[in-house]
């Protein structure tokens, strides 16, 4: 069964990571316009690139949790007829085993060349201004992608939407587009669609099902249910 599985921060939270909107609309005690727009980051470049270090630093210290465990145990039984999608940042899918991830919003891990536009590994704290390993020139910036820019690898996703029988969102307010549309497209094209969230999100109404509870719990769940329907 082809399935397309869309995380957001939720699936991580229990890991310790927080997500975007449960305090009060601050990321980590910032405005979303300060850490998360192009703009912010011409306003205040200093500011931007200590909070993805320190989003960076926190993350690597965090460990998967089961629910990252589950999609993981899920992608060795189905192979290539899951693509997860995911809107994190972080790398808990893959340290948990994932391997086919796209990360449509980018990486905590990589640095974007402001000037010759390569993707590298992240050489050292952003803050300190190292240069690029591929031109030398001291324009890295994170490669996250903020509001207002074009998330990675959309055609891909499209694509996968259009073709898959189940699309699985997990831990995802749903008020970030073009993700949240990702259940119109799927429904478009007749796949069944799956909200697996703590509380209901903007898109609710939209799934066929919905089901509330912590990732660690209804994530399993689910994954355990699929892989007795596949065995
Ligand atoms: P969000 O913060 O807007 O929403 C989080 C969602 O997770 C909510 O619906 C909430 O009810 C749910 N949730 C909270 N705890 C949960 C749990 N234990 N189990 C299941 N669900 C839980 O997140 P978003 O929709 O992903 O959008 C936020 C944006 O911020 C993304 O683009 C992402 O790149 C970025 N972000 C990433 C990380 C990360 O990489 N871990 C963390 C914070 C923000």
């Amino acid at each position: 069964m082809r399935i397309v599985v869309l995380t957001g921060a939720g699936i991580s939270a229990e890991s310790g990571v927080p997500t975007f909107r449960d305090a009060g609309g601050l990321w980590e005690g910032h405005r979303v316009d300060d850490v998360a727009t192009p703009e912010g980051f011409e306003r205040d470049p200093d500011l931007v690139q200590r909070f993805y270090d320190a989003r960076r630093h926190a993350a690597a210290a965090a460990l998967p949790n089961p629910a990252h465990e589950a999609l993981a145990r899920l992608e060795q039984r189905l192979g290539d007829e899951l693509l997860l999608v995911t809107q994190n940042v972080d790398d808990l899918h893959e340290r948990a085993g994932s391997t086919r991830v796209v990360h449509m919003h980018g990486e905590l891990a990589a640095a974007l060349c402001a000037s010759c536009g390569a993707r590298s590994a992240v050489p050292a704290d952003l803050a300190e201004w190292p240069p690029c390993p591929v031109c030398g020139e001291r324009m890295l910036r994170p490669d996250v992608v903020w509001f207002g820019e074009m998330p990675y690898e959309l055609d891909r996703i499209e694509a996968a939407l259009a073709a898959c029988e189940l699309f699985v969102a997990i831990g995802t307010s749903g008020a970030v587009y073009p993700a949240a549309g990702f259940v119109w497209t799927a429904t478009e094209h007749g796949a069944r669609t799956l909200e697996l969230n703590l509380e209901t999100s903007e898109v609710s109404s939209l799934f066929d099902e919905v089901r509330l509870g912590a990732a660690s719990v209804v994530v399993s769940a689910w994954v355990d249910e699929m892989l007795a329907a596949t065995a």
